[in-house]
């Protein structure tokens, strides 16, 4: 019999066949919380979860008894209980490197647009404002020679960094990560604490994971140590940032400007001053968002659940523990 699988994020015809090939499939069509009750009835029969941006809490996992994996489309896992899905022997899949590149491309367009103006420079023209030559009021600043301090240096810090050093001449300083010689080398990184990072950078651009040590990582007194022409980009999760504590910043012009893709609360309400505000550039949560590397984001999840179901060891795993035990069994 074939082994039952929950389906609730974007899969191509070509992706929900080769799936339809080894299992059996209940498609959960614009699912946006697990507490779903035909989710959750399903949940009693599931082997497989693939999908995203749904939570999945602990307490749920008392009701799969039969749940052997769950396929992530992201990089992140903040969404699942990792330690208790390690204790009921459950294997938590991502989909890390086909979304690096993706997602370092938003991070320097946020880089780009917050520096420049961009978006509000453009959208004076729309308005039909551009009535004469601008002036030192509507003039951005450079982003070529700057200073660039990532928080979090792995693959997706590291692909930020290397657009700014080796594109745009960039001053790369990273903290929060642990020591990086390759990309030292490289990219002439160099490692600093993280005050040391924020009172030196002219863009702080945040790609740590959201976990309980990282939220709110940078706060009020963070902010506080930035320059004050300095710029936040946030292409990691809402959470790390304190966003209370942001728009106070932007709006006291203790800090410059704000490049986002994520937020607290997402979809970001517009009650938010944040898509609002001239000095803020306001994403929705687009890092990986391009045709290409979200279909190569849910093959990756698609490949991951096949070959988890099947008892072979998935691409990319995030409690590898659980694969160890199984082996060892
Ligand atoms: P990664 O390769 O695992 O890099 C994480 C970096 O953060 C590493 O340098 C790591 O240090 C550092 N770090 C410091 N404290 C940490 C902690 N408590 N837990 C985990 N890492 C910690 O991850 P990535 O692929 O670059 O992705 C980073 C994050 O970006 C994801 O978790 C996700 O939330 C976010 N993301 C967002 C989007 C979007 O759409 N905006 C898209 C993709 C990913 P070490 O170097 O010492 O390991």
């Amino acid at each position: 019999m074939k082994k039952r699988i929950l389906a609730y994020g974007r899969l191509s015809e070509a992706q929900l066949a080769q799936l339809a090939n080894e299992f059996e499939i209940q498609q959960f069509h614009g699912l946006t919380s697990a507490n779903d009750p035909a989710f959750r009835a399903a949940l009693a029969k599931a082997h497989g979860l693939i999908g995203s941006s749904v939570a999945i809490p602990a307490e749920l996992l008392d009701e799969a008894p039969h749940l052997e994996a769950i396929a992530s489309i992201s990089v992140g896992f903040d969404n699942y209980p990792v330690e208790a899905l390690t204790q009921h022997g459950i294997l938590l899949c991502n989909t890390p490197d086909v979304l690096t590149e993706t997602t370092a491309d938003t991070g320097f367009a946020l880089i780009m647009a917050t520096a420049r103006r961009v978006v509000e420079l453009a959208d004076f023209v729309r308005r039909g404002d551009w009535q004469k030559s601008i002036g030192p009021e509507h003039f951005g600043s450079d982003v070529h020679g700057k200073t660039l301090g990532l928080v979090g240096f792995g693959r997706i810090g590291a692909a930020v960094a290397r657009r700014g050093a080796l594109g745009f001449g960039m001053q790369v300083r990273y903290a929060m990560a642990s020591p990086k010689p390759v990309l030292e080398e490289e990219l002439g990184a160099e490692r600093r604490t993280l005050d040391e990072l924020l009172a030196e950078s002219d863009f702080v651009c945040v790609t740590i994971p959201l976990s309980d040590t990282t939220h709110h990582l940078i706060g009020a007194d963070e902010l506080t140590r930035m320059k004050s022409s300095a710029i936040l980009i946030n292409i990691a999760r809402g959470p790390v940032v304190d966003e209370t504590a942001l728009i106070e910043a932007l709006e006291e012009g203790r800090i410059r400007a704000a490049g986002l893709d994520v937020y607290n609360h997402e979809p970001l309400s517009q009650d938010s001053p944040l898509p609002h505000m001239s000095n803020v550039v306001a994403l929705p949560h687009i890092g990986s968002a391009t045709h290409e590397t979200r279909n190569a984001m849910a093959q990756r999840a698609v490949d991951n659940l096949i070959l988890a179901l099947s008892g072979n060891r998935p691409i990319s795993l995030v409690n590898e523990e659980v694969w160890e035990s199984r082996r060892g069994a």
